[in-house]
C-alpha cells in the first residue's frame, strides 16, 4: 500500500518540529518544506531535524519559487542546503523531492529520491514527454502534479499511473484543484506511491488537498482497493457539500467496502462519456452510483437506462445507481422533503403552502406537496419556468417579489431557492419579516448556515421553523437504501457543525 504524505510548512524551527509531530499522527511520511523557513531559522532547523528521533520517514523539500517553492533561492543557496544534511546514515528514513533539475540531481543519489513535475498553470503539458524526462532524471520514484479545471482533464495524469505500473515504476499522480480531488482519494487504491494530505484545514500546500484526518477517517484511503465500490456527488460546485461526510460515515458503520467522493463536474457529457458509461469510458473506477446536484439533475436523465416513476414525474434525477453496467435514475428529494415537514407540522392535507423558486428542488417539493393533498402556490421570478411547473402539477403561480399581505392565509412557506445560502446570498431573505407573521411554519431547504435570515426572522415572530439539514439527511438515507439495499445508519455529520459555523 502507498503512503499518505503530510507536508509541514513553518517559519521557525520549533514550529517545524511541532508540525512534524502533529503530522505523524495520520501520515506515513512527513514532508518538511524547508523553503518556508525564515532565513535565520535555517541552520537550527537543519540541525534539529538531522538529530530528530522519529518513527515516520521524512521527506525533505527545498523548492525555489520557480518550482512552486515559497521563496527565491539561488543555486548556491540550494547547494549549501543539500550539503548541510547528513543523509548517508539515515538513508532509509530520509526522502528527498527534486523538481526535475539537472543542476542539483547529483547531490542526492539516495534510493529515496522523488523526481517531480509540478504545473500550477492549468495548461496541460505533454504528459508522455514529461514522463520520459522524469525517467531520464534517474530518481527512483516519480511525481506528477498538474492543476486541472475540469474533471476529465485529470485523466492524462491518472493514465501515467497505468504507464508506470506497466514498467514497474513508482509514481504519485495528482490532479490539483477541486476537479482533481478524486485522484487524491482513489490514488493509493490504484497503486499510486503516495497521496498528499493537509496538516489542517487552511494549511493546504496545493489546491484540492484534503486534510489528513479526513483522508483517514472520512475517506479511509488506506482501506480502499480495486474492489471498493465508488459513489460520489456530481455537481458544480460540490466543495460545500456535506454528503461525503454523511455517506462515508454510513458506509463505515455498515462495514462496506465503499467510498463516496466529491466529483466537481462542469461538462456532464464529457464526464459521462470518458469516466462513466461502460461503452465509452477510458478509465475503470468502479463507480456504483451518484448523488446528482445543481446543475445536472435534469441533464443526467438522457444518460440513464431506466428512470423510476417518481423521478420521471418530477422531471429530475438526484440519485443514480449503477448495476452490471446499467444506469438507473431515482429522486429522493421529494420523500426527503416531505418527511421532516410532516414530522414538524403534522398532516399537510389542505394546508396552504407557498413555495419560493421554480428550480429542481421546487419541482420535487411541489410534487410531494401535491401528493399529500396540500394547496400549493409557486412564487418565482422566472415566469416561464413557473408556468411550466404550475402546468405540470396543476398548482397556482404568483410573481416574486412578494408584496404586502400576499402571504396572508398561507400556513406554510418553503424556500426552494439558494437565497440565504452561505457564501452566496447569506444574510438575505426573499421575504420581509413583516410578511411572515400569519404563517404557522417556515421551511428553508438551505442547510448552510443552519439558521438562515429567513429562519431567524420567522423565529423572532415565534413561528415554527425547519432547516434543510433534516431533508439532506433523510434523502441520503433513501439513497443509501437504493444503492446498498440495506437499512442505513445515517447520522448528523460531524462536519456540519464546523461548516455551518
Ligand atoms: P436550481 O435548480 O438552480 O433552482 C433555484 C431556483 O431558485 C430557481 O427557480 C431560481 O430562479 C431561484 N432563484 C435563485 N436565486 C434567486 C433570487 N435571488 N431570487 C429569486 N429566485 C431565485 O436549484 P435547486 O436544486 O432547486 O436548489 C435550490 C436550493 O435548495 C439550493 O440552495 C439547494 O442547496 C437547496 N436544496 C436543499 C436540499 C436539502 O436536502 N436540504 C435538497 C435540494 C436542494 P431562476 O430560474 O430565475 O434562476
Amino acid at each position: 500500500m502507498g503512503l499518505i504524505c503530510v507536508p509541514v510548512c513553518a517559519k521557525t524551527a520549533d514550529e517545524l518540529i511541532q508540525g512534524f509531530k502533529k503530522a505523524a499522527e495520520y501520515a506515513d511520511i512527513v514532508e518538511l518544506r524547508f523553503d518556508y523557513l525564515d532565513e535565520k531559522e535555517m541552520a537550527v532547523a537543519t540541525k534539529q531535524v538531522a538529530a530528530l528521533e522519529f518513527e515516520k520517514p521524512l521527506l525533505v523539500t527545498f523548492r525555489p519559487q520557480e518550482q512552486g517553492g515559497a521563496k527565491k533561492l539561488s543555486l548556491s543557496e540550494r547547494v549549501r542546503f543539500w550539503e548541510s544534511f547528513l543523509w548517508q546514515n539515515r538513508d532509509n528514513h530520509f526522502y528527498t523531492d527534486f523538481e526535475y533539475d539537472l543542476q542539483l540531481g547529483h547531490y542526492i543519489e539516495s534510493k529515496n529520491r522523488i523526481t517531480s513535475f509540478h504545473d500550477f498553470t492549468g495548461s496541460l503539458p505533454d504528459f508522455d514527454a514529461v514522463y520520459e524526462t522524469l525517467l531520464a532524471a534517474k530518481g527512483s520514484k516519480l511525481k506528477m502534479a498538474v492543476a486541472v479545471d475540469t474533471i476529465t482533464d485529470s485523466l492524462p495524469v491518472w493514465k501515467m499511473l497505468e504507464r508506470a505500473k506497466r514498467s514497474g515504476k513508482k509514481i504519485t499522480p495528482i490532479a490539483m484543484g477541486e476537479a482533481g480531488k478524486w485522484t487524491r482519494i482513489l490514488g493509493l487504491a490504484h497503486g499510486a506511491y503516495m497521496t498528499y494530505a493537509a496538516l489542517d484545514e487552511g494549511s493546504e500546500t496545493a489546491p484540492g488537498q484534503i486534510t489528513a484526518k479526513e483522508m483517514v477517517e472520512v475517506y479511509r484511503v488506506k482501506e480502499l482497493d480495486l474492489n471498493t465500490q465508488v459513489y460520489g456527488i456530481i455537481g458544480d460546485p460540490v466543495s460545500h457539500s456535506l454528503s461525503p461526510q454523511i455517506h462515508n460515515a454510513a458506509f463505515k458503520k455498515a462495514g462496506l467496502n465503499a467510498v463516496y467522493i466529491p466529483l466537481e463536474v462542469k461538462d456532464l457529457d464529457q464526464f459521462m462519456r470518458l469516466m462513466v458509461l461502460p461503452s465509452t469510458r477510458v478509465v475503470e473506477l468502479n463507480f456504483h452510483g451518484f448523488s446528482v446536484t445543481v446543475p445536472h439533475k435534469q441533464a443526467i436523465m438522457q444518460y440513464l437506462d431506466e428512470i423510476d416513476e417518481t423521478a420521471n414525474a418530477i422531471g429530475a434525477v438526484n440519485t443514480v445507481k449503477i448495476d452490471e453496467g446499467k444506469l438507473y435514475g431515482y429522486n429522493t428529494d421529494a420523500d426527503g422533503f416531505v418527511k421532516p415537514l410532516i414530522d414538524a407540522y403534522g398532516d399537510v392535507k389542505g394546508a396552504k403552502v407557498a413555495v419560493l423558486g421554480a428550480g429542481g428542488a421546487a419541482r420535487a417539493c411541489v410534487y410531494a406537496l401535491k401528493a399529500t393533498g396540500a394547496d400549493v402556490t409557486i412564487f418565482a421570478r422566472n415566469a416561464k419556468k413557473a408556468k411550466t411547473l404550475a402546468d405540470d402539477f396543476g398548482v397556482a403561480i404568483s410573481k416574486l417579489p412578494i408584496t404586502n399581505n400576499q402571504l396572508l392565509g398561507f400556513d406554510i412557506l418553503v424556500n426552494a431557492t439558494p437565497v440565504g445560502m452561505k457564501g452566496l446570498n447569506e444574510n438575505e431573505s426573499l421575504i420581509d419579516a413583516k410578511d411572515l407573521k400569519s404563517l404557522k411554519l417556515v421551511y428553508d431547504l438551505v442547510y448552510s448556515p443552519e439558521k438562515t435570515k429567513l429562519l431567524a426572522d420567522a423565529e423572532s415572530l415565534s413561528i415554527k421553523t425547519l432547516g434543510g439539514l433534516e431533508m439532506l439527511i433523510y434523502q441520503a438515507t433513501l439513497q443509501q437504501k437504493i444503492w446498498t439495499g440495506i437499512e442505513p445508519v445515517v447520522e448528523f455529520p460531524e462536519k456540519a457543525v464546523t461548516k455551518m459555523a
